[in-house]
């Protein structure tokens, strides 16, 4: 691959932490690096002269960078637009490929799959390395909780991603170097009507816990109260399986699998979950499992740390007992 068959940009919003800016530079500086190519940064926010000198003392062949006035840190929204206003200007790309790079991190990845599902680029989103290969954007990422290590290769030439990278070097300014501000006009935001209602739920975000309790289709509505109550006593938090949230025993957002959330727990109690792969997906490879189900064969046994073949009936009362009053 030659170096300009690739260009390679680094988006930071201004109102992130430095540390984020950091980050995508050490990626621009690694998928450049490995391609031969060289990147540019783009700023966006208010104008901050010493993020500008970081950039192109990176070696950022370009720094864009543009204004959109006001904005929250969160307004991921109102980024992405910002972001795609500045990507699609001509005067960011001389080559027909093209990798965007977001910050690593909750944020960057929202903003990764906001600026791609606007540009019509593949979302690689978390990915451990970025590359050219015969002419082609190769990426390698982590799959059903970092279970499987995955390379893939598209055919398409714009890709947008977030990379883990070392920290950054500063070789210096390139002779070439130049700072470039943007001119945009931002398009006006979709008003939207949101109401913000008050949560009577007690427990807090699956995401969030150190501790998890999880039941499956072999848990009744009898058993999810049980569970509520282990996961109180536990300090910890609610969660089901897809069946369960089908039954109406928690809501979506307590699902854990593939098309529910990744957790990362210490701990993970498994109850009446048989241990599908499209569930196990939604767990992190670190989490230590304690399973109960009434199948010794159960598939959740072979990945699980501690596991009690009995039923729940019989456990989680007695659970619940030694664990006395919460
Ligand atoms: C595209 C796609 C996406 C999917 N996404 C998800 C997802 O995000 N999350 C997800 O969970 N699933 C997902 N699924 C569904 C998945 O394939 C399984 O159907 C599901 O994970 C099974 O859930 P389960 O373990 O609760 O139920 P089951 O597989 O029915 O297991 C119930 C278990 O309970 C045990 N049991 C029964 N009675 C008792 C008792 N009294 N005491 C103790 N144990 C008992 C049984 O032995 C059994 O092992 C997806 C499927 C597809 C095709």
């Amino acid at each position: 691959m030659k170096s300009n068959d690739l260009t390679v940009i680094a988006v930071a919003p201004n109102r992130w932490q430095v540390s984020a800016l950091e980050d995508v530079l050490a990626a621009a500086q690694r998928v450049g690096g490995s391609a031969q190519a060289r990147f540019g940064c783009l700023l966006l926010g208010h104008p901050e002269p010493e993020r500008e000198r970081l950039a192109l003392e990176a070696g950022a062949c370009t720094v864009w960078t543009l204004d959109p006035g006001e904005a929250d840190a969160e307004d991921y929204e109102m980024w992405a637009a910002v972001a795609l206003a500045a990507l699609e200007s001509s005067q960011l790309w001389s080559t027909p490929r093209r990798v965007v790079l977001l910050p690593p991190g909750a944020a960057g990845e929202e903003l990764c799959a906001r600026i791609a599902a606007g540009n019509g680029s593949v979302a690689a989103g978390r990915c451990e390395d970025i590359r050219v290969l015969d002419g082609q954007l190769q990426f390698d990422r982590e799959g059903w909780g970092g279970r499987l290590s995955l390379s893939l290769i598209t055919a398409a030439n714009d890709l947008c991603a977030c990379l883990r990278a070392d920290k950054p070097s500063y070789p210096g300014r390139r002779m070439e170097a130049r700072l470039m501000p943007l001119e945009h006009e931002p398009a006006p935001r979709p008003q939207r009507q949101i109401e913000y209602r008050e949560t009577s739920e007690k427990l807090p975000p699956i995401e969030s816990v150190k501790t998890l309790v999880c039941g499956g289709r072999g848990v009744n509505e009898a058993g999810f109260a049980l569970l509520e109550r282990l996961a109180e006593a536990l300090d910890g938090s609610l969660a089901g399986s897809l069946p369960a949230v089908d039954a109406g025993m928690v809501p979506a957002y307590r699902q854990v699998g593939v098309s529910g959330k990744f957790v990362r727990p210490d701990v993970y109690f498994a109850v009446g979950v048989s241990g599908t792969p499209q569930h196990l997906a939604g767990i992190s490879a670190d989490t230590r499992i304690v399973a109960l189900n009434s199948d010794p064969e159960a598939p959740i046994f072979r990945v699980a740390d501690v596991g009690v073949v009995n039923d729940w009936e019989t456990i989680l009362p007695a659970l619940l007992e030694a664990l006395g009053p919460g």
